[in-house]
């Protein structure tokens, strides 16, 4: 689970002239045609671990940098205004003790599945989102943030206390991009487990699941190595290949 801080930029940062209606075309032209220019990469990519406490043993917390606001898009005044420029934090709590659960809707298998997420049943989550929101502003508190960081725009430095930023982030938080462990692997014992140490499905017969469902708990971090890495144990599986030998690392 995570949520936002929104920030106004100094002045108009890179991106920003670049969206300019021709520019942009002249962007997209390079790199279609060379692999370069601005729009050759997202404006993200920037992000930090970090822990909430240094009583951690690990980062707890991550924050994922946009250098650019939500609504950026391109513009030729008058006839399409620019937009403000601005950039933006995401934090993101890596070790939630919250579980949510997905449920069938209907015996109809073209009909959506009913989820929740169930967002801080654990306390700590909560605890731990608040806590990491206050990091990300001491970073953005850094002199070297200074020439570009004009103001908080959301939540705001009036949403300073406990009860208020725990009411900004019930009212914001949301999912990031790494949904996992909804068919979890575990032991035939473990009621909520959906599939064995080998990826087959409890109960049926030449059925596995490949991909981030499996994982029975967060890695902490961005998933797609360990989906890949899934991926790659499970076409060993079902070629029957003989296990690597241990490597040091
Ligand atoms: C915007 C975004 C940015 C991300 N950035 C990063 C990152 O920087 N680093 C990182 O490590 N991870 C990142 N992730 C996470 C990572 O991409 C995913 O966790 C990973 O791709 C999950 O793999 P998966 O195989 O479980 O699911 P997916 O990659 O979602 O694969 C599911 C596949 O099933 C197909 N499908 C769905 N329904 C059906 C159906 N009914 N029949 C047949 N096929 C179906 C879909 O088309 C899709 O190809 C990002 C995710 C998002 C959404």
């Amino acid at each position: 689970m995570s949520v936002a801080l929104f920030y106004r930029r100094c002045a108009p940062g890179p991106l920003h002239r670049k969206m300019r209606y021709d520019r942009i075309g002249l962007e997209l032209a390079k790199t279609y045609l060379f692999g370069r220019g601005i729009t050759n990469d997202l404006p993200t990519g920037a992000m930090a671990f970090l822990r909430t406490d240094p009583a951690e043993r690990i980062p707890d917390m991550q924050i994922l940098f946009n250098a650019a606001p939500l609504n950026a898009h391109p513009y030729l005044a008058p006839i399409v205004p620019p937009y403000e420029d601005g950039f933006a934090a995401r934090v993101v709590g890596l070790r939630p003790e919250s579980r949510g659960k997905i449920e069938l809707a209907s015996a109809d298998p073209r009909k959506a599945p009913r989820i929740r997420q169930n967002f801080f049943s654990s306390e700590k989550d909560l605890r731990t989102l608040r806590n990491a929101l206050r990091v990300a502003r001491e970073v953005a508190r850094q002199p070297a943030m200074k020439p570009y960081l004009a103001a908080e725009i959301a939540p705001g430095p009036k949403i300073s206390t406990d009860a208020a930023i725990d009411a900004y982030i019930r009212k914001t938080a949301i999912t990031v991009h790494h949904p996992l462990g909804t068919c979890r692997m575990g032991p035939s014992g473990d009621p909520h487990a959906v599939v064995d140490s080998n990826l087959r499905v409890f109960g049926t017969e030449r059925l596995r699941v490949v991909d981030a469902s499996v994982m029975p708990d967060l890695v902490g971090g961005n998933i797609n190595a360990s989906v890949i890495m899934i991926a790659e144990k499970a076409a060993d599986l079902v070629r029957g290949r003989a296990l690597l030998s241990p490597t040091r690392l």
